[in-house]
Formats: structure tokens, sequence, C-alpha cells
């Protein structure tokens, strides 16, 4: 099983994405979260990082599919992967495609959430992380609809790979919907 969890800055993908890993035995892989470590612990891919985070701009493909590359070697990911904030663009998917590949693996599902933008400007905010300003989330909104958002199409092509859930829930309901919306 390897589900993708996608969508807007805020809508809840790392919130679900941790709550299926734990309740389903999967490995959850945040890139986001990867990143945000190597900054704090100032390693190379740290370095080459930490700015264009803090801009809310996109890490290159290479340095972020490196990762989920050495991530998916680990036994936790052999019974199934959780994917959380990537891919975010078509290089970052196709890339995917070609590990997964490698590994007789391809994507089972891709779950799209959807949240009114401005429930999604509010979340943030209330949030707090330090790209969580005004600024920086214009910016991922820009950066999510002109790179990421794309990525709907490219997975649309495959009948029935996209399942779009209603977000605007609390934690646990959406957890039902997307069940539900996936058959397990
Ligand atoms: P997230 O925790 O998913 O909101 O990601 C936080 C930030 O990490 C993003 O705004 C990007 O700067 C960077 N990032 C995370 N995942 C990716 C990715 N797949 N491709 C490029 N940059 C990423």
């Amino acid at each position: 099983m390897v589900m993708i969890f996608f969508g807007a800055p805020g809508v809840g993908k790392g919130t679900q994405a941790a709550l299926f890993s734990e309740r389903m035995g999967y490995g959850h892989l945040s890139t986001g979260e990867t990143l945000r470590a190597a900054i704090a612990a100032q390693t190379d891919v740290g370095m080459q990082a930490k700015r264009l985070v803090d801009e809310g701009k996109l890490v290159s493909d290479e340095i972020v599919t490196k990762i989920v590359e050495e991530a998916l070697h680990q036994p936790k990911f052999q019974s199934g992967v959780i994917l959380d904030g990537y891919p975010r663009t078509l290089g970052q998917a196709e890339a995917l495609d070609a590990i997964l590949l490698k590994q007789g693996r391809k994507v089972s599902v891709v779950v799209n959430i959807v949240v009114q933008q401005d429930v999604l400007v509010r979340r943030l905010l209330a949030r707090g992380r330090k790209d969580d300003n005004e600024e920086t989330i214009r910016e991922r909104f820009a950066v999510y609809e002109k790179e990421t958002a794309p990525l709907l199409d490219f997975y649309g092509k495959v009948p029935n790979l996209v399942k779009t859930v209603d977000g605007e829930a609390d934690i646990e309901e959406v957890y039902q919907r997307v069940k539900k919306a996936i058959g397990v």
C-alpha cells in the first residue's frame, strides 16, 4: 500500500497521515518534517533547505527525492507507505513512480483533501509554525497552485486513483471520511 496525502497547506495532510500511520501500521514519511529536522541538526541538506523552507519555496526535486528514496528502504516502510507533502511537482511524481517501480510497487491511492482557502489561512495562522506567517503562507499557496495542484491531472489519468475528501470537519470525522473514500 502506497498512500499519498495530497492538498494545499493546512488541509490536514500531516494530521491524517499520522493517524493512518498509527492505526494502520504503515510508515509515515513527511518531507517537510524531515527537512525541518535536517535544518535543526544543521546538516548539509538542512543548510541548503533552510532559506527556501523559511520563504515557503520548494526545495529542489533532487534533495526531496533523495530523502524519499533513502527512507523507503527502511523496514518500517515495507508494510506500507504514507507520503505526506511529497510529491509536490511533476518531476517528483515521475521520480516517485521510478523509485516504486524498482521496488515492485506503485501508488495505491491519492487522498486529495479539500478545504476552503479562508479556513486554511485561519488554521495556518493558528498553528504558528515558523513558516506560518502571512507572507510565507501566501507564497506557499501560490506554489501549491502553480506546481502541485497540476498533479491532480497527472494522477487523474489513472482511473479511481484520486479520492477527494472534504476536510472541513474535526480530525476524527475527516479520518472516517478518508477511510470510507479509500474503502478500508
Ligand atoms: P510541509 O511540512 O509539507 O508544509 O513542508 C514545509 C516546507 O518544506 C515547504 O514549504 C517546502 O519549503 C519544503 N518541502 C516539503 N516537502 C517538499 C517537497 N516535496 N518538495 C519541495 N519542497 C518541500
